[in-house]
């Protein structure tokens, strides 16, 4: 009985930091598996075809970088995870056939995954 096999210490991986790691997130580039995840905190709108509404034309990330629809949209399609921050909570972006505008074609559109959250809404974000 007894022997090494007994009372080893929790290697690291095993403990629940769950909550150190989150307030860690929130600071930072956002990394999950090792993977950065784009965290976007602020919209650019741009005038409609139509000169009747305005839409998404891109978006900045919390770094400050700009990043046209087009791009974020190219990017997901290659499988990169990217994500709306507003409020203290975020969501993921998905990609929309189009722009929610009635009429409006523009494509491909981006919008976010309904939640508990209004101020994490892409379309609800600070502008850019
Ligand atoms: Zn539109």
């Amino acid at each position: 009985m007894g022997g090494l096999a007994h009372g080893f210490p929790h290697a690291p991986g095993d403990i629940d930091d769950s909550v150190v790691r989150r307030a860690r997130e929130l600071r930072g580039p956002w990394t999950r598996c090792g993977v950065v995840m784009p965290v976007v905190t602020r919209v650019r709108k741009v005038q409609a075809p139509d000169g009747k509404h305005q839409h998404i034309g891109g978006v900045c990330t919390a770094e400050g970088t700009y990043v046209s629809r087009q791009d974020v949209a190219a990017a997901m399609d290659a499988g990169e995870a990217w994500w709306s921050e507003g409020g203290g909570t975020r969501v993921r972006i998905r990609k929309a056939p189009y722009c929610p505008y009635p009429e409006c074609v523009t494509f491909p559109y981006l919008t976010t995954a309904p939640d508990h959250s209004r101020a994490n809404n892409l379309e609800n974000l600070p502008w850019c």
